[in-house]
């Protein structure tokens, strides 16, 4: 059973279960993908239908961020916490170097990819990077033919959303890999082209913050984002009539 948050069912997980979850969703059968949202994901897919079913049909949905764990307070279906999905990235990561299993990196700016690469091939001594590619192409079938040829178990997905989620659905049964993982702006902090803030912070579930810091022409973006809270406390007092 999914916990419902305006509309999106997330897996109730701690960030072990969550890593659990994916390693075995790579040693099961056929294809699998596994999505990360975040607040703005949320408001995003109330207007975008095709990306609330790329949510809504992953094997995986994790609560990535401070935002969706209060929401699921207000709400009154609290989560058992918050799953950031490049913490997940690197759980999963420490259990493929450890299995012998393959990945393969899509997305970001030329040359990021292949930086990520490196770094996480110095981290995770044992893990094998079958294939890189960057995230600024014009037509799928080459991409879905090198993932195919890398013979790759995961895929990191980081095009942003909703156009990795998107993608996913669309390429993903086709190229052969048993999990995809959408994971938006992840290459860029492996390759360290960005950093994450620092672990007081993120403890804190200030990251958010942090980001904002370092980028401001994200606060477009995020003043949005209280707006999930005041959506869920309005489902809350309407005792779930409105889409909660
Ligand atoms: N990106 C990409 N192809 C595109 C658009 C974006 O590869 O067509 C990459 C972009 O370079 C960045 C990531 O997708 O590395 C998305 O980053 P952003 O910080 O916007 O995503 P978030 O982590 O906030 O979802």
């Amino acid at each position: 059973m999914r916990t419902d948050i305006l509309g999106v069912g997330f897996d109730d997980l701690t960030l072990d279960e969550a890593a659990e979850a994916g390693a075995a969703l790579v040693e099961d059968g056929g294809f699998h993908y596994a999505v990360t949202p975040n607040p703005e994901f949320l408001l995003a897919a109330q207007h975008d239908e095709p990306f609330r079913q790329a949510l809504l049909g992953a094997d995986l949905v994790l609560a990535d961020g401070v935002g969706v764990t209060y929401a699921a307070k207000i709400l009154g279906r609290p989560l058992k916490g918050r799953v950031p999905g490049i913490e997940f990235a690197q759980r999963l990561l420490a259990w493929m170097a450890a299995h012998g299993k393959r990945l393969f990196l899509l997305g970001a700016k030329p040359g990021v990819a292949e930086l990520a690469a490196a770094n996480l091939k110095a981290a995770y001594p044992g893990l094998i990077v079958c294939g890189t590619h960057d995230g600024y192409f014009q037509e799928d079938g080459p991409v879905v033919k090198a993932i195919q040829e890398s013979a790759a178990d995961v895929v990191f997905v980081c095009l942003g959303a909703p156009k990795q989620e998107l993608w996913m659905v669309r390429n993903g049964p086709a190229a052969g890999a048993r999990l995809m993982v959408g994971l938006g702006g992840s290459l860029d902090v492996f390759a360290g082209v960005v950093e994450r803030a620092p672990e007081g912070l993120q403890k804190l579930g200030l990251e958010w913050l942090y980001r904002l810091m370092k980028e401001p022409r994200r606060i477009g973006r995020m003043a949005r984002l209280p707006l999930v809270l005041f959506q869920a406390a309005g489902a809350r007092l309407t005792g779930g009539r409105a889409r909660a």
